[in-house]
């Protein structure tokens, strides 16, 4: 759609972001959409990534063809992608030293990942570049839902478990605590988990703060604003 060089005078100053979610399953992808509109502050248009994935092992494979895809046969301004941890490493300050990397975080990983798929890119659709936001729920999504309302649950908590070589619950007791079961039906699901991100998107702080794996995300795509600045200024693209 070419109509969006006029700016509409009734229109925000800001356009509306063109965002691709690409979660581990339809249910998170679900409470992701409600959890980006919060943090990215104001609502944004889905694009549809070209695969669909199911599970950790899937979402990695698929990253370079997906950000390939948004780059060069859409319009899409970002990328979001949101794993669980599940018994890898949780992403920690000490990862974001300039050039350091975990080769077993997740998240760590994913940007890593990303940054090679899309480094050598030429520009494509009036941008540089998509810009991205990598989030990893510690151990799963499940816990983020549970922030705030169960008070044993938190990245924390988790770690001081790990540490200690004892998990403090597992997946599966937190998705009966979630669900009221462990193997909820899929509107069950969606139900339980957007209710909870609906939750978290009236105040972000408590998510944040207890789960810096989504303090991450919530950072990255908090500076997408700044990233996209130039562009909406008309003043064509930044450095590169
Ligand atoms: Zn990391």
């Amino acid at each position: 759609m070419g109509a969006s060089a006029l700016p509409d005078p009734h229109a925000p100053a800001r356009r509306r972001l063109r965002v691709a979610l690409l979660g581990e399953s339809l249910v998170d992808e679900s409470a992701m959409s409600i959890l980006v509109e919060a943090a990215l502050g104001g609502p944004f248009e889905r694009v549809q990534p070209n695969l669909r994935a199911r599970g950790w092992p899937s979402v990695l494979q698929i990253l370079p063809a997906i950000a390939r895809h948004l780059h060069f046969n859409t319009d899409a301004d970002g990328l979001v992608v949101l794993v669980d941890a599940d018994d890898s490493e949780p992403h920690t300050a000490a990862h974001e030293a300039p050039g350091y990397f975990h080769p077993r975080c997740r998240l760590c990983q994913l940007r890593a990942s990303f940054r090679r798929a899309t480094k050598n890119l030429p520009p494509a659709r009036g941008r540089d570049r998509v810009l991205r936001a990598v989030g990893l729920a510690v151990p799963a999504a499940e816990a983020w839902y549970l922030c705030g309302r169960d008070e044993q649950v938190g990245e924390a908590v988790w770690a001081a478990g790990r540490e200690a070589g004892r998990a403090p619950y597992t997946r599966r007791e937190l998705k009966l605590r979630v669900y009221g079961t462990e193997r909820p039906t899929l509107p069950q699901a969606v139900a339980h988990a957007t209710a909870a991100a609906r939750r978290h998107a009236r105040d972000l702080r408590r998510l944040e703060n207890d789960f810096p794996g989504f303090a991450a995300m919530a950072d990255d795509l908090r500076a997408w604003d700044r990233a996209l600045a130039p562009r909406a200024d008309g003043s064509a693209r930044g450095a590169g």
